[in-house]
């Protein structure tokens, strides 16, 4: 967002990066190496999950000090030892509730405006990002959050929650992402966020990620939430073959995924699939499927180009890597690279992810409906794109780890 302002580096004792994903972690280890620089006595923690996942290598080579899961007592504590000169711990997690968690201060960040924005019915509207849980009660084996929370949860209070939005709101915001991973790991919490948030500013309109499981199960929420202000829900469709959902343990089918859409249409609520098209199980006719999926369901205009060309990312401790199945597919650990290499058994699966990631990369700023045509040819799949039947709204940044 910004550049790495280097005077309050020279006076800091105490540096932490929050790395919560993947691409997080590759920019915060080039933070830590200029903090290292330019002030060699500064202790260096690297925070969030990504962190504590590869805390082995980090710590190694990065940081003095990783912390995990639920990590602001963890650095509350990580600022008074150090301020009482004693060891500071080399690493920590935690999963349980902070005992203290005051309003998010974000006047040291950059403006409201310098963020996505989101795009509706031909206008722009300035966001505010909020959790109002962390974690997840869930175990999709190719979720980065299992092997730190493993199925569990933390729900933010709902007054801090509605505190940080109001804040928000005065500087500009008048739509909400929720960035919980699964706003409905806990109905009932969300539900009353989203009335009383509802309440006290009626114009206000939110977006949440849902998983398709959940669709399902709280159907009977969804008209409730879009009276509240819920305009489209992210869900993690990932792929249309059920042996990769099976072997991602999912929780849905891919027959699950068109009921689940039209619930969440019936409701009045508009669905934006993310996609993991690119597995050690995916097959190359997994590939068209999908793109005439969207184009039989209207999804067009509601996936971002890049999800066609996602390809699975394997961090240590990945519960892909439990258990003795055979992984004829996996490759060397790459820790450089925060993750395992694999490689699919049929070279034309990955040759195929590379050029669309290529081409997706190239096209950046053109039509994404002109990239979707181009990507499904070169999946081999082909025919018309029709024009859409709805306005879908939308982040003005693509959602991905
Ligand atoms: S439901 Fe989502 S957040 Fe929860 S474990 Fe699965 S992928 Fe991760």
């Amino acid at each position: 967002m910004e550049k790495l302002a280097e005077e309050p580096l020279r006076r800091a004792r105490l540096v932490a990066i929050s790395v919560p994903m993947h691409t997080a972690l590759r920019l915060g280890v080039r933070v830590a190496a200029r903090v290292r620089e330019i002030d060699p006595a500064a202790h260096v923690a690297l925070f969030g999950l990504y962190a504590i996942l590869n805390a082995e290598h980090l710590l190694a080579k990065h940081c003095d000090t990783v912390l995990g899961g639920e990590s602001v007592d963890l650095l509350v504590e990580l600022a008074r030892t150090l301020e009482r000169g004693e060891a500071p711990p080399r690493s920590a997690t935690s999963v349980a509730r902070p005992r203290q968690e005051p309003v998010p201060s974000r006047g040291g960040l950059p403006l409201i405006d310098r963020y996505a924005r989101l795009e509706v019915g031909g206008e722009t509207r300035l966001v505010a990002s909020v959790e109002a849980s962390r974690g997840c009660k869930h175990f999709c084996r190719h979720c980065p959050i299992v092997p730190v929370y493993r199925g569990k949860f933390v729900a933010v209070p709902r007054e801090q929650v509605l505190a940080d939005i109001g804040q928000q709101i005065s500087a500009g915001a008048q739509h909400v992402t929720f960035a919980d991973p699964d706003f409905l790991n806990g109905p009932t919490h969300a539900l009353r966020i989203a009335r009383e948030a509802s309440a006290r500013w009626p114009e206000l309109t939110f977006d949440a990620t849902v998983k398709i499981e959940h669709l399902l199960q709280h159907q009977d929420l969804l008209p409730e939430l879009a009276r509240c202000g819920l305009l489209f829900v992210t869900s993690a469709v990932e792929s249309l073959n059920d042996e990769v959902l099976r072997a991602l343990r999912k929780g849905h089918t891919a027959a699950d995924v068109p009921l689940a859409l039209r619930a969440v249409r019936e409701a009045g609520i508009e669905l934006r699939p993310t996609l993991l098209p690119y597995t050690p199980w995916t097959r190359l006719r997994d590939l068209p499927d999908l793109f005439d999926f969207a184009v039989a369901h209207d999804l067009v205009d509601a996936i971002d180009p890049v999800q066609y060309t996602l390809r699975l990312l394997l961090p240590p401790g990945s519960a892909l890597l439990d258990g003795d199945e055979p992984r004829p597919w996996l490759r060397s650990f790459e820790p450089d690279g925060f993750g395992w290499n694999w490689q699919h058994e049929d070279q034309r699966v990955d040759a195929l992810q590379r050029e669309s990631a290529a081409l997706v990369h190239s096209r950046a700023e053109s039509d994404a409906r002109e990239t979707f045509a181009l990507l499904r040819t070169l999946a081999g799949g082909g025919g018309r794109v029709p024009a859409p039947k709805r306005c879908i709204p939308r982040l003005t940044e693509s959602w991905f780890c």
